[in-house]
Formats: C-alpha cells, structure tokens, sequence
C-alpha cells in the first residue's frame, strides 16, 4: 500500500484498501473556520438537532482567520456565531479573535490595517496555525472545511478538504465515507540552486501535469531530495496539492517531521500520541516521475490558472502593478526571510504587501534582528506595507476594503497559491504565482524578474 492506503486502512480498522473502495474512516481532526464554520453549524443544527453535541468537543478545532480585518458585518458576524457555537459545545480548540469571551467582534477601520487588532489567542492561518498549535500528527486523518487542508500532508498525515455537509456529518459522528485515490508518485533528487525555492518545485510539478492533471489523486512526494527539505517547504509543497486537483499530498514521517510535531504538541499541550505510516515494497501508483531539483530554475505559473508554468526569466517583458507576499503557502517565517534577503537595502518600485500568515510570524519578524534592524524593519525600509493583522488577507479576495485586494483590472505578482480570474479580487485582474524570491524580484523592478539577478553576494 502506499503511505495515503495505509493510513486510510487504518482508520478504516482494514488490513488493507486499494485505489477505488469505498471505506467509512475515523477522524481524528476537524478544522473549520469563519467562512465555512456558520455553514457547517447550520448543516450541523438541521441534521443533528438543535440540542446536539459535537462527536468530540477536544476534536473540533476552529479558526476563523479568511474575512477578519474588514469593516464588513456580516464577515465581523461570522466570528460571532463561531463563538457562540464554541461556548454552547464546550469546544477546546477555538483561536477567537478577541479575548473576551462574551464579546462582539468589531474591526476598528479608524485604527488602519497595519496595527494588530487581535487578541492573545488569535493564530492566523488556519493551515499555518493547525501545525504551529500542535494539531498536525502523523499517521492521522485530518478533514478541514478549506480546500488547502492538504497542507498537513507535510507531516505523514491525511489531510483533505471537505465541504459544509461533509463536514457538518464529521462534526456529529466523527466519520466520513471516502474513495480511496490512486496516488502519484513524485520523487524529489538533488538539492535546489540558489535562488530557487520549494514553491518552484510545486509549480514545476503542477506544471508537468496541468491544473487537474491530479483530480482526486494523492500526491506522494520522497527521496532524498524531500527528506532533505525543510518544514516549511514541505508545507509549500503539499499546500498545493489542490492546485493539480489533488485529494491530499503525502510526505515520509523523519527525524525533522518528529522533531516539529514533538516540539509543537508539547508546547500547546495537546495530544502527543501518533503512529507514523510508513513505505512499503508494494505501492502502487499510478503515475511515476524523478524530479532533479538542481534542474529546477525560478517558475512561475501565469494567469489565469496554476497550470500555466513558465520560467521567471522568460517572463522579463511582463510588467506588474504590484507585489504580495503572504497566504498559508507564502506567508511563513522562512518565505519573509527569502523575500528579505532579495530585498534588504533595496526599494521596491511598485506597491508591494506583506501578511505574515499568523502571529507568531509577526513575532518572529519583528525580533529576529540582521544587524540592527528586525527583519520586519529591513522590509519597511524597502517600501514593503507590512501588516501584522495575519490572516488570509487579499490571498481569496475577499470584502472591498480588505487589505492588498485588487480593486481594479491590475497585474500582481503573489507569493499565494491560486490565481484562478478574481481570485486576488477584480474580476479582470491577474495573478502570476512564484516564490517569494521571485516576488521580491519583481518588486525590485516592476516586472517579472528571475531573482538569481538580485541576490545578495
Ligand atoms: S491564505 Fe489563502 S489559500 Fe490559505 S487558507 Fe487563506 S484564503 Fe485559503
């Protein structure tokens, strides 16, 4: 069985499955949050009952982080009725915005988008912040009501999006039924160049196989160049399973995933057991590729879909209106520090936005210092708007006034993960996906820029 099989086996209580069987599985994690945690609630309520009780209150975990810094009411509402749902379960894990628990979230436009106005609970990003507050562990079945759910494939989980109904059954039985995929196969050799990052490993991937080229399909990604990077690019990588259509991504449980999930739980104090899967002689897959990173060049994929690969530097007669940095994908400590090392002592030419996925980011930033200067500091230095209200942000789009949305036909060079038209907001505006090496780049100059020309000596 591959590693997504053996997983599914097990929380089927079988010895075995196979691509294609139909297998009711346990859950062990149910992640929403406020833009599908009041629909999954409603769902909930009408085929539950309005007195029922969750599956398991320690296994539900709530984030509201997508439409949170806006001005919009109903957006403010939706935080709202999570806590409410929250008090009336006795649920455990809920990353409020605001620390009062009988309180109405309420943002506060007056005081701008740049200062935090969240609470001490709040964590940011659903897919960053279910890792960082100790929820991802290896060998389980995570189901979150947000597509990029897959990200925790990172750490030798099942982790997938589910949508509200699904998710409003999980929430009264803590099963689901699940087709088995079929899994490909993707080995990683060789170490990437400098200049080159994990996102262009995805976007090559993505690019090799189109759009949907992995429509309900697992992702399996090993070898040495896997076992070689680190965490976070692992969570670059699995993050955009869904971008090829995939069902989940997958990565092999090692000394590094056991490491961060140790260190994490332990620090949170939530559950510390796991049991890892791991490869057996026998998988079987449906597609087999090596993929030779030292190969790899910066890629970007164009408008209007994450399939359109090209690379950064035959892109150099493309110019953009502006620059983003952030989203779970592109918004961790390790993506800042790349962007700031192309940018440090530089300006960038065009208007260019940083979100830092979740509040710890912001802290990391904030302290780490390259000389006398924080990194968030060397980053306002080069004109970069930096906003310590991580979230999702302009990643989807989202109300009018949120910040870094384009609110006109503009071109945007973004460190996010889905560039389908409107994604980032107007209808007729364009995304072209990179990494944050190559959006820095292209903010040094205002077009699409390999960033191999700007890195520090
Ligand atoms: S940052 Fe973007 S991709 Fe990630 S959860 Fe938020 S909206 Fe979705």
């Amino acid at each position: 069985m591959t590693l997504t099989e053996k997983i599914l086996a097990r929380a089927a209580g079988k010895a075995r499955v196979q691509a294609g069987d139909n297998v009711w599985v346990k859950a062990d994690v149910l992640m929403t949050h406020d833009v599908c945690g009041p629909g999954t609630i409603g769902v909930f309520k009408r085929e539950f009952g309005a007195s029922a009780k969750v599956w398991d209150r320690n296994r539900v975990v709530i984030i509201p982080d997508h439409y949170i810094f806006t001005s919009d009411s109903k957006s403010n509402r939706n935080v709202d009725i999570l806590r409410e749902f929250v008090k009336e379960q006795g649920i455990t894990y809920f990353y409020d915005v605001i620390d009062d628990p009988s309180g109405k979230w309420v943002f506060d436009a007056q005081k701008g988008m740049l200062k935090r106005q969240y609470g001490s609970r709040y964590a940011g990003v659903c897919h960053t912040a279910l890792p960082q507050k100790g929820h991802t562990r290896p060998g389980e079945i995570l189901f979150g009501t947000d597509s990029h759910t897959c990200m925790a494939g990172a750490f030798n989980q099942f982790a997938t999006g589910i949508g509200n109904t699904d998710a409003g059954f999980v929430m009264g039985t803590g099963k689901l039924l699940l087709k088995v995929p079929e899994t490909m196969h993707f080995r990683l050799e060789g170490a990437l160049q400098p200049g080159v990052m994990a996102k262009d490993i995805v976007l090559h991937c993505i690019g090799e196989i189109g759009f949907d080229g992995a429509t309900y399909r697992s992702l399996q990604f090993d070898g040495p160049g896997a076992t070689a990077l680190s965490i976070d690019d692992r969570m670059t990588i699995a993050n955009m399973a869904i971008e090829a259509g995939g069902k989940n991504a997958m990565f092999e449980f090692d000394a590094q995933t056991k490491a961060f999930v140790d260190y994490r739980c332990k620090l949170n104090g939530t559950r510390a057991d796991y049991e890892p899967v791991e490869r057996d002689h026998d998988e079987k897959f449906v597609y087999e590729t090596t993929v030779d990173l030292s190969k790899l060049e910066p890629t970007v994929a164009c408008h209007p879909d994450p399939g359109q690969r090209k690379l950064a530097r035959e892109l150099g007669g493309i110019k953009v209106d502006r620059a983003y940095i952030g989203s779970c994908t592109g918004g961790k400590t390790s993506d800042f520090v790349e962007f700031a090392r192309v940018l440090k002592g530089k300006r960038v030419v065009i208007d260019t936005f940083g979100v830092p996925a979740t509040p710890e980011i912001v802290h990391d930033l904030q302290s780490v210092l390259w000389g006398d200067k924080s990194i968030w500091n060397i980053l306002q230095d080069a004109g970069v708007q930096m906003t310590e209200n991580a979230g999702c942000a302009a990643c989807l789009g989202g109300p009018v006034d949120t910040f870094g949305r384009m609110n006109a036909p503009l071109k945007c060079i973004s460190a996010t993960n889905r560039n389908f038209p409107g994604r980032m907001g107007h209808k007729e505006s364009q995304v072209f996906l990179a990494s944050p090496a190559t959006v820095a780049a292209s903010a040094l100059t205002g077009k699409i820029t390999d960033p191999r020309e700007h890195l520090p000596a």
